[in-house]
């Protein structure tokens, strides 16, 4: 049943001050869209927008939610590119953009910021610091340091270099469904052994608290070498991260790809010559400027036993400022130009190869979509292969854009249930139902839904995600 709007706004407004309560048309679809290709429906559409500026206030939003029974869906940036920015329940969106404080406490080796903050705004706070904030989206000037805690994302970095940003997290603040305000974890460096609720809520995707404060070990900034090396194919690149794991050569800390398609227009957009096969480009680091290069020119003997056929340290900032920019405006091309249906696949990483050639065969001959054309870039060194069906079209009708989305989502996750792999990032859980219960059957997502239900039961946060909302 529809709640009292007039009510809803009063009340709510009664919590964070009338001028943080939206309730117009314009704010409200702005809200409801996120990146999925395809519009935005009735029930996306949020009552209210607010903008809390404490937890407390949060927690009187939460409080008022479970009586009136209204969804609550957290809004950090909404830049998560498959479903989970969206609504899926008609009722408040939680903007945390007023969550802004940031201090650091080199002393104790950490820095607390409000979950709001933009990553690339964290970032530079760091930089006085002589610190490195080990998150690395394409999105981080407009993505939120508490939407990446909620996902747990590291992006660009290798997992097995990195972890992921959870492993840097000593503690939270987080308001949970009923309202309650939670301090979790430590104001030490040791982080606390056994179980522990920070462990727990990082990578919760908004589904069991609202996080408003994250507590983060300062990592000093590393020295990075930059290689990039230039490949016949991508299959040749695939072979490359393949041996890399299996010779246990030093991973770097960004490796990254552009097939054959996505390296003539990323190449083409920062203004260099455009290679005629794939491309890879690499960061090394180290402590010292000695040892970084020590390590890059150990991964440049790895890379001369493959089938690179021009391979090079870049030393110039700016050109590899250029060369790092094109993997990005492969990203811009293809999802300001058309309809883009992106996968994630992270399979055993033996398999790459296999799972890539799979993802593409399936890519180009769509049921759904005759003809699509396939592109393939982004973080394979981590090891993920992001494989896109690109329609070079806006105006393609809404339930063809369905249609090809989950198309190439069964696909992706039927080849993460072959090769032994589960995701990495994104934010998934919106599109995930299916795939949780092929890959670890009913019973896991019972529990899931049960844990859910245990802190929130009345299913306030984030209301349609764990459901599967298509
Ligand atoms: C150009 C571009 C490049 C990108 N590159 C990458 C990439 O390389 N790797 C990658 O992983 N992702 C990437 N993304 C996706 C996205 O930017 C990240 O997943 C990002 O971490 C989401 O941050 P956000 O602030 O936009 O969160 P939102 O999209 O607003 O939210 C994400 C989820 O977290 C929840 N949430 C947000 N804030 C909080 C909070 N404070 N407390 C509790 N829950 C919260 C939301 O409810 C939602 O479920 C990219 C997106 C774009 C547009």
């Amino acid at each position: 049943m529809s709640p009292d709007e007039k009510t809803l706004k009063r009340k709510l407004a009664k919590i964070v001050g009338q001028e943080y309560v939206f309730t117009d048309k314009s704010t409200a679809l702005v809200y409801a869209k996120d990146t999925m290709p395809w519009d935005v429906e009735a029930h996306n559409i949020p009552y209210s927008v607010v903008r809390p500026g404490s937890s407390e206030e949060i927690s009187g939003v939460l409080k008022l939610a479970s009586k009136m029974g209204v969804p609550v869906h957290t809004h950090g940036s909404g830049t998560s590119l498959v479903g989970l920015g969206r609504p899926k329940a008609r009722g408040v969106v939680l903007d945390m953009g007023r969550f802004q404080e940031f201090k650091a406490y080199p002393e104790r080796g950490y820095f607390e910021v409000g979950a709001g903050m933009h990553i690339g705004n964290v970032r530079k706070k760091l930089n006085l610091y002589n610190s490195m904030l080990p998150v690395f989206p394409g999105s981080e000037l407009i993505a939120t340091i508490g939407g990446a805690v909620s996902v747990n994302t590291s992006a660009h970095a290798v997992d097995a270099t990195l972890c992921k940003p959870g492993d840097y997290v000593l503690g939270l603040e987080v308001v949970m469904p009923d309202g309650t305000v939670l301090k979790t974890g430590t104001e030490s460096a040791r982080k606390p052994a056994g179980i522990e609720m920070t462990k727990f809520l990082v990578g919760s995707e908004g589904l069991l608290c609202v996080i408003t404060k994250i507590r983060m070990r300062l990592i000093p900034d590393p020295w990075l070498t930059n290689i990039v090396a230039y490949y016949p194919s991508t299959e040749d690149i695939l072979d490359t991260v393949m041996a890399m794991y299996k010779k246990a050569v030093h991973t770097p800390l960004f490796f990254e790809y552009l097939d054959e398609k996505s390296s003539r227009v990323g190449y083409e957009a920062v203004g260099l010559e455009a290679p005629k096969g794939a491309v890879a480009m690499m960061s090394i680091h180290d402590s010292t400027q000695k040892g970084c290069r020590e390590k890059a020119n150990e991964f440049l003997d790895f890379l001369k036993e493959t089938a690179a056929e021009d391979l090079a340290i870049i030393e110039d900032e700016q050109k590899w400022k250029k060369i790092w920019g094109s993997r990005s405006e492969a990203g811009n091309y293809v999802y300001r130009l058309g309809s883009t249906f992106g996968s994630e696949i992270t399979p055993k990483v033996n398999k790459l190869k296999l799972a890539f050639q799979e993802m593409k065969g399936h890519i180009l001959n769509l049921q759904s979509y005759k003809n699509p054309e396939f592109y393939s870039f982004g973080h394979i060194g981590a090891p993920t292969i992001h494989a896109y069906a690109f329609i070079p079209s806006k105006t393609i009708p809404n339930d063809i854009k369905r249609n090809v989305a989950l198309e190439v989502r069964t696909k992706s996750e039927d080849l993460n249930v072959k090769y032994g792999g589960c995701g990495g990032e994104w934010g998934l859980t919106a599109q995930r139902v299916n795939f949780l219960k092929k890959k670890y059957g009913q019973e896991y997502y019972d529990i899931l839904v049960a844990l859910k239900k245990s802190l929130d039961p009345k299913n306030i946060l984030n209301r349609g995600n764990l459901e599967g909302w298509f």
